[in-house]
């Protein structure tokens, strides 16, 4: 098979990809030198509505309707798009080598890809609780979501098992989001996860409170403190029982796992520099191997605004991550130079009718405020972090867009607090003044 060549080679073809491809173009890419390589079989998509409306029972999301750049409010890339700019989008190919040395990719069909720059967008895999040889975990109707492939499965299953029974095994954002969505779709819904409260890399125990308390109103039955550590099949192979390390044992027909992600890394082990479990980068997502970038979820990147490298898993870094790692690569191709990346940490998440974001870091002293009762009807409260006397992280569940920019605003100017309990009080107009 002939070698094919481009100029520049993005690999994944997920959110970074599609960004940096919008990037591209707007800079003014030639028709024939940018190609996207992807395992997925279709163009780059808004990977978050998978675990939200993409499950709804009703008018739930499709394609072409989320494809990139819709989540940040921009123009829509269909596949069309890339024909017409010239972009080659090779899809469902997996690239199982790359030798960054003599700049080519290999997939798994043998092709070889050339590329004179590389950009890294491999994005991660989930962690199976077959990684871990927990005894039954092969069994079918157990599933995990990365890919719009997984949730067709899902799906599949959903429509299967009507009124079914779902177990969610773990109690991050991918837990607290199928939980939602499978009760919208009138599963029986369980929860369990080890931690004494959910999301708890984010989450006060206030916070998480509310979510909890707001999820019981539901019907969904949240088991805390204990795993999943086995699961019992009928004679087809369908998972029938989740067996509970504290000796309890839960029916059911569905298992969703969330119990988290790890970056797409292996294809470079050991020719590139990592750090933090991701491809280690300079502020303009260079890594340490000439011409090879890493943007996305697989990018340990300097966050200057708290002086240290950090990886995000969160769509807002992915997509402000492409963009500028194809600013800076159009730049340097003009002997031009751009401003480092500044990035200020933004997650969100939405479920049922809730809806939080959360900006800065979470660490120091945290103070909670407005009303956090789950059985309000329109619950909206937050959280502030405050760190050596300023206000370094700002969460809000029920913000309005004004709101939201005030609480962004709050982290990232870090304004001196003196009183907490007056903070406190203040609640959401301190971060309005600010
Ligand atoms: P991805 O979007 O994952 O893209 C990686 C791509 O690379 C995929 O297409 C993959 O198939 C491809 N690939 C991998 N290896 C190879 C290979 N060897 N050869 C070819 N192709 C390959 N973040 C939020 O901030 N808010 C949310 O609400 C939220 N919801 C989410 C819901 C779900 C279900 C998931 C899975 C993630 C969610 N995230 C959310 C996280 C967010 O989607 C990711 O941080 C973001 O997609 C990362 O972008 P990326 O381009 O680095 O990776």
């Amino acid at each position: 098979m002939a070698a094919k060549s481009f100029k520049y080679v993005i690999v994944g073809g997920g959110v970074s990809a599609g960004y940096a491809a919008r990037e591209f173009a707007k800079q003014g890419v030639k028709p024939g030198e940018l190609a996207i390589i992807s395992k997925e079989a279709v163009a780059p998509y808004e990977r978050p509505a998978l675990s939200k409306a993409y499950l709804f029972p009703e008018s739930p999301a499709r394609l072409p309707g989320f494809h990139v750049c819709v989540g940040s409010g921009g123009e829509r890339l269909l596949p069309e798009w890339y024909k017409e700019k010239g972009i080659e989008l090779i899809l469902s190919t997996e690239i199982v080598k790359a030798d960054l040395a003599v700049k080519t990719l290999i997939s798994a069909a043998g092709e070889t890809f050339n590329y004179q720059i590389l950009i890294i967008a491999t994005g991660s895999s989930v962690i199976r609780l077959t990684d871990f040889g927990v005894q039954g975990a092969d069994a079918k109707n157990i599933y995990y979501l990365r890919e719009i492939d997984d949730a067709d499965k899902l799906i599949e299953a959903i429509k299967a098992k009507k009124n079914g029974k779902v177990v969610i095994v773990g109690g991050g954002y991918i837990g607290l989001e199928l939980s939602a969505v499978m009760k919208i779709n009138n599963l029986d819904v369980s929860m369990v996860y080890p931690e004494p409260w959910c999301m708890p890399r984010l989450f006060t125990a206030d916070i998480a409170a509310f979510y909890e308390g707001f999820y019981k109103t539901k019907g969904i039955q949240i088991i805390k403190g204990t795993v999943a550590v086995g699961f019992t099949a009928d004679s087809n192979g369908e998972v029938k029982e989740v067996k509970l390390k504290d000796g309890r044992v839960l029916e059911a027909d569905i298992v969703v796992v969330g119990v988290g992600g790890r970056p797409l890394t292996t294809l470079f082990k050991g020719q590139v520099e990592e750090e933090k479990g991701g491809i280690k980068t300079d502020s303009f997502f260079k890594t340490s191997v000439p011409n090879v970038y890493a943007v996305g979820d697989v990018a340990t990147f300097p966050l200057k605004l708290y002086k240290e490298l950090r990886r995000v898993e969160h769509v807002d870094h992915s997509r402000k991550s492409a963009e500028q790692a194809v600013k800076a690569i159009k730049a340097s191709e003009e002997g031009k130079t751009i401003e480092e990346y500044d990035y200020l940490p933004f997650f969100y998440s939405r479920s049922f009718d809730l809806s939080w974001q959360f900006y800065g870091d979470n660490v120091g002293d945290t103070v909670i405020f407005g009303d956090n009762n789950p059985e309000t009807p329109k619950p909206k409260f937050g959280s502030y972090w405050i760190k050596d006397g300023k206000v370094f992280g700002a969460f809000l569940e029920g913000g309005t867009p004004e709101e939201n920019k005030a609480i962004a605003k709050v982290a990232r100017v870090q304004p001196p607090v003196e009183n907490l309990d007056v903070l406190s009080k203040e609640g959401l107009s301190f971060a309005c003044k600010i």
